[in-house]
């Protein structure tokens, strides 16, 4: 019986677990391939597919990966050009976007068209911070209120413990310190360089957190106390801003509202008005906005970022004025995850699409996080458009079912 063999049924009387197939073999690949078939015996399938992959498994499992059995695809669009006059993000942009959305990369193609034919998307980054909240609880809301009084006046100390962790992770504030009952949450806000940060500051914190619990004696519940808040819809990051703050606008002539959205300013600012604040106040929705999470669903899969992250990005207020009788229409991402470098962007073909953007590792986060503003305003002008103009049913007929 070949070695294969014998490991999957070692497996499969569970003499081996699924992890432990790596110690029996010579290379990653061929654990995944034993893997595979392990899986495709107990579910009687074959995966043709999943077995072809390019990426370097050996890497992918030190870092990114578990019991890896292959890789999925998902097909991936670009949208673009896109002009962007940004701080960090200057000229004109193709746009790698992964969706399986029929419509979505045309809708956004389109979008950019405007906007490039408006003069561009003038892009800003308005805040830039990564948070950690641990829990702590304490013996009495007295001791509560000491332990918070420590944390403001030892700032310096914990800030010193924490970035002995971390070369690129500086910690510029704890903030909100939150009591409820007897325990405290404080807010750990740090600068992350390129990352996204979320492992640096997690691994910074707890340093911090340990010099914390020697000096007061409060007793660490959890190292995430939720006050973070990541990756949950939070009013928290809506308000204080999380990963970037990014707001990007465009003014378009009256003349190409008409002739290339096929409506009228009128009837775009009241789609926002009816739709975007009030439907959205009746949902109780925190996404006061048509579809951010479209956008940055697509761009966060291509480019390898925390994809778990989406429900962050699809936060968000979108603004349609009349100014001066042109259309004034702006997208606010006020909590906005994202990396160049660690992570998911290490993928060889995350950091393909990345290259798209020339915005793959160090210096290059804030043209990045104008480029997720700019394709994010896209995607929203063209949708808004679309259903001003009572065109959304057949976009979607036409481009989603063939
Ligand atoms: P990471 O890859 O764990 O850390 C970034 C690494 O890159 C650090 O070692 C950093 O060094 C180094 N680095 C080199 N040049 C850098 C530069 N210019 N800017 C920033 N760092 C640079 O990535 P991360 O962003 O901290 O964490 C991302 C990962 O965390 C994702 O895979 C995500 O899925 C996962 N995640 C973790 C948690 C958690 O609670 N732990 C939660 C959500 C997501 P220094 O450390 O010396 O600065």
């Amino acid at each position: 019986m070949s070695n294969d063999k014998k490991l999957i049924n070692k497996l499969s009387h569970g003499d081996i677990k699924l992890h432990e197939i790596e110690k029996y073999v010579d290379s990653s690949d061929k654990a995944v391939e034993i893997r595979r078939k392990f899986i495709e015996s107990v579910s009687n399938n074959q995966m043709d597919h999943i077995s072809n992959y390019s990426i370097n498994m050996e890497e992918a499992s030190k870092r990114n990966i578990e019991n890896p059995i292959g890789a999925i695809q998902i097909p991936l669009g670009v949208a673009g050009p896109l002009d962007i006059n940004g701080e960090h993000a200057q000229g004109s942009f193709y746009i790698p976007l992964a969706t399986s959305e029929g419509a979505l990369v045309a809708s956004v193609n389109r979008g950019c068209s405007i906007i490039s034919q408006s003069g561009g998307a003038t892009v800003r980054i308005i805040d830039d911070k990564m948070t950690r909240a641990p829990v702590l609880k304490t013996e009495s809301v007295t001791e509560a209120l000491k332990v918070k009084k420590w944390i403001e006046s030892h700032f310096s100390q914990l800030k010193q413990a924490a970035e002995v962790t971390t070369r690129h992770g500086k910690l510029i504030k704890i903030e909100p310190i939150l009591v409820v009952g007897r325990y405290v949450y404080p807010r750990f806000v740090y600068t992350t360089g390129d990352s996204m940060g979320m492992n640096m500051v997690t691994i910074a914190t707890e340093a911090a957190i340990n010099l914390l619990q020697h000096k007061t004696g409060a007793h660490v519940v959890a190292l995430s106390g939720n006050v973070c808040a990541d990756k949950k819809p939070a009013a928290i990051n809506m308000i204080e801003g999380r990963g970037k703050t990014v707001v990007a606008e465009v003014i378009i002539p009256e003349d190409l509202v008409k002739e290339k959205l096929k409506t009228s300013i009128e009837a775009i600012k009241e789609v926002n008005i009816s739709k975007n604040f009030m439907g959205s106040a009746i949902a109780g929705s925190m996404g006061f906005n048509a579809h951010y999470a479209n956008m940055i669903g697509a761009f966060f899969l291509a480019t390898g970022q925390d994809e778990a992250h989406i429900v962050e990005g699809s936060l968000g207020i979108t603004t349609a004025e009349n100014k001066n009788g042109d259309l004034y229409f702006a997208v606010t991402l006020p909590d906005l995850p994202i990396a160049t470098f660690g992570g998911g962007t290490r993928l060889e073909t995350a950091k393909e699409c990345l290259e798209i953007m020339n915005a793959y590792g160090t210096g290059n986060i804030g043209k990045l996080a104008e480029i997720v503003g700019g394709t994010v305003l896209a995607g929203e002008l063209s949708l808004i458009g679309a259903l001003a103009a009572g065109h959304l049913a057949r976009a979607h007929k036409e481009l989603g079912r063939g």
